[in-house]
């Protein structure tokens, strides 16, 4: 589990704004400071029509199900179908430590869960069986194609 982000300063804003470079370079949807190697509850996204900085992220609420293909950049964007709620509420900090809420369905649902999953020091192929998981990571040992 990251540390909490505490700063809201410029540091924290350059910080978003190269990760979001970091995100499109790769082109992801989103992405997460653990990913960068910081032990850090922050990330950043563009889903779906929904562009936003979340510093300490939780899901407040889920509703419903949805089962998709999920990929992420840590994994090599190996994709996965792993079952998630469809609706998702998350409650976070803007970069000026505002708390906001937002709501979201579907593809930036699975976002909100997934890149907050990544804050808390979970990858979503934990959300898979044992057997499921172990092929995507020999996939993933495979391709390495990640950036
Ligand atoms: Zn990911």
């Amino acid at each position: 589990m990251g540390r909490p982000v505490t700063n809201f300063d410029a540091d924290l804003a350059e910080l978003c704004k190269d990760m979001f470079e970091t995100m499109y370079d790769a082109e992801g949807v989103g992405l997460a400071a653990p990913q960068i190697g910081l032990d850090l509850r922050l990330f950043v996204m563009d889903c779906d029509g929904i562009k936003l900085i979340a510093a300490n992220p939780q899901i407040v609420e889920s509703s419903g199900e949805q089962s998709s293909p999920e990929g992420c950049l840590s994994v090599g964007k190996v994709p996965a179908v792993v079952p998630r709620p469809m609706i998702a509420r998350l409650r976070a900090q803007d970069e000026l430590g505002e708390w906001f809420e937002r709501e979201a369905e579907g593809y930036a649902a699975r976002a909100f869960m997934h890149e907050t999953d990544h804050c808390d020091g979970k990858l979503f192929i934990d959300h898979l069986p044992k057997m499921r998981r172990e092929m995507v990571i020999k996939r993933f040992k495979k391709e390495k194609n990640w950036k």
